[in-house]
């Protein structure tokens, strides 16, 4: 059996390395290495696939944030909604933007934003929230834009986790994660479903007047070259990458299906462990698995990381930190606050590997031995 790895992206490129090479050749031959024809390639592909009317490719996803609320225009002192259960780059770049991050606990069962704190976080100065797909699935937006509406705010997703996956609203359409709010945003980090050769990003609207703005803070505030109309940034996808993930974006469905595929292998097989529960699938969101995250009960979260790496199947704890704990927000009011539910997750969730590319024996080794762990 091949070793096991949380991602696996040597196979991957090992099945698809011809198209890859090719597409990696055409532009060193044409060494068109900045905005070359593949980005505009690339990006319309993109905007086929989620459904959205514009795509500006950027650096990466922490950038597609930030260039969010550049394109806001907000003011010192006003405030975004984050989730405190998150990656770094959402909360940090609203400090970083000389904003107020206004941080909300989460739902003990999907471990994302709760409408009813966001409600209750909102203040005449509330300017937007960022919702977080977290893990692969979406956060409940349908509940999200209501208060956004009523409030007068700014939704940007961040859907860095979440490309793929489809947002179910109640009255039966469908929008793909990243095209609900006024902007979605995306990252090519080599481990996301859409993984680049290093790093990469995308912002989708649906808003033409945005599109321009966002375009236009990419690259240095500009829409003629050498003339600058705001202050902006540089900002961009490689040609190269961009060539790498148009080949990816094929097969996008196919490797999202494979982790579905190994997320029901996964559930079937812990089900009824009383040490673990399995991740909470939510009505309104399909699930592409960006990450298969259990919590722990009753165990010792550590004994059983050691456990499972002495059987050669590596585990890891995303996130193990809240943002309330970190100490670059330290100056922030929300850092002497109570996050119970985040905290809680903190302590207990574990993720397992998760990639198309896991085989049915690693599936097994890996579940036959977190079945057995009580043996020991
Ligand atoms: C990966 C990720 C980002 C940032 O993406 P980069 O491309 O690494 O900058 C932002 N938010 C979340 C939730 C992420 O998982």
């Amino acid at each position: 059996m091949k070793s096991i790895r949380m991602v696996d992206l040597q196979s991957q490129y090992l099945k698809l390395k011809k198209e890859i090479d090719d597409a990696m050749q055409e532009v060193i031959l044409s060494s068109a290495f900045i905005n070359g024809p593949s980005v505009k390639k690339f990006a319309e592909n993109l905007a086929d696939y989620a459904g959205t009317a514009h795509v500006v490719p950027c650096g990466n996803g922490t950038d597609a944030l930030q260039v969010s609320l550049m394109a806001l225009d907000l003011k010192p002192g006003d405030e975004v909604i984050v989730p405190d259960f998150t990656f770094i780059a959402t909360v940090e770049v609203v400090a970083f933007m000389g904003l107020t991050p206004v941080v909300t606990d989460v739902d003990p069962d999907t471990f994302m934003m709760r409408p009813d704190e966001i409600e209750k976080a909102v203040t005449s100065r509330t300017r937007a929230i960022i919702p977080v797909h977290l893990y692969g699935q979406c956060a409940p937006m349908e509940d999200i834009l209501t208060i956004a509406k009523k409030h007068n705010l700014f939704v940007i997703e961040d859907s860095a986790q979440a490309l793929g996956s489809d947002y179910l609203f109640s009255d039966g359409t469908r929008k793909k994660a990243g095209t609900l709010g006024h902007t979605g945003c995306i990252s090519f980090f080599p481990s996301k479903s859409l993984g680049a050769y290093g790093d990469g990003g995308a912002i989708f609207t649906n808003d033409a007047v945005l599109a321009v703005k966002l375009r236009s803070i990419v690259n240095h505030g500009t829409r003629k070259k050498y003339f600058h109309e705001r202050v902006g940034i540089n900002s961009r996808l490689d040609t190269l990458q961009a060539a790498i993930l148009d080949v990816k974006l094929q097969h996008l469905d196919e490797f999202n299906l494979a982790r579905q595929q190994a997320a029901d292998f996964y559930n079937h097989a812990f089900m009824s462990l009383p040490y673990l529960k399995i991740p909470k699938q939510v009505p309104w969101s399909t699930h592409i698995f960006h990450q298969y995250t259990l919590i722990t009960r009753g165990i010792n979260r550590d004994e059983l990381i050691k456990y499972l790496k002495d059987k050669g199947i590596p585990a890891m704890i995303y996130y193990p930190q809240p943002m309330h704990r970190q100490k670059a927000f330290a100056h922030f009011s929300f850092a002497g606050q109570d996050f119970p539910v985040s905290d809680m997750l903190c302590k207990s969730v574990l993720s397992l590997p998760m990639h198309p590319e896991l085989t049915e024996d690693q599936l097994h080794w890996i579940t036959k031995h977190i079945s057995e762990y009580p043996k020991r």
